[in-house]
């Protein structure tokens, strides 16, 4: 899971991101609006934590911008306690939830979870290729109909390239969508999850584009 975490709060944004991380999760940290916004646009996560209070552009300008690419990623604001208009004037423009701060850990994972349970069952369609299904909101992979037993790292390069069939992904997106942004990355994670991919499902499924990256279709 892939949480975008727009946070100017130096103490507070650090203590997130390490929390989420000791939870599985795969944090791109921002501290800035505009950098957010284009994070958002430009790559795919699973959910944003958005702090209203950002330098640049605010968070709610940041929700703006989001919808106004209908961009339907769920959102989490943050907000001041005193600040019930602001709280208001997000949920109007489409987050999904809020947390007052200060707030606890566990809450926020419980949020969390249940805004990502609900996204993944909303709108997400099986995809299908040849005789490989992928079905997003179960995490399952068949193929000619018998279930194959894929780690989550290759379930996420398989999706992603599946989403974007017929079209060359780099390995660079592949790996960020894996890792995140500022992880340190073994420089052939990448093929031995394809590797693996292709011993599981078939050696045509997923071609090589020299130089570029990846394809499936
Ligand atoms: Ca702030």
């Amino acid at each position: 899971m892939r949480v975008l975490l727009a946070e100017d709060d130096p103490l507070l944004g650090d203590g997130l991101k390490t929390a989420l991380q000791s939870e599985g999760y795969t944090v791109d940290w921002f501290r800035d609006g505009r950098q957010s916004l284009h994070a958002a646009l430009v790559e795919t996560f699973d959910v944003i934590i958005l702090d209203l209070g950002l330098p640049n552009l605010d968070g709610l300008e940041v929700l703006q911008g989001l919808r106004d690419k209908k961009r339907d990623v769920p959102v989490l604001i943050l907000t001041a306690r005193d600040a019930l208009d602001d709280r208001v004037k997000g949920l109007d423009l489409g987050a999904d939830d809020y947390l007052t701060k200060p707030f606890d850990l566990d809450e926020l994972s419980a949020r969390l979870r249940s805004l990502i349970r609900r996204s993944h069952g909303r709108g997400v369609s099986v995809l299908e290729f040849t005789d490989i299904r992928l079905d997003p909101a179960k995490q399952t992979v068949q193929k000619r109909g018998e279930e194959v037993e894929l780690t989550l790292k290759e379930f996420k390069v398989l999706r992603y390239l599946m989403e974007n069939r017929g079209r060359v992904v780099s390995r660079r997106r592949l790996e960020e969508t894996l890792y995140g942004w500022d992880a340190e990355i073994g420089s052939n994670a990448l093929e031995v999850h394809v590797h693996n991919l292709r011993k599981k499902l078939g050696q045509q499924l997923i071609k090589t584009v020299r130089g570029s990256g990846y394809r499936v279709g």
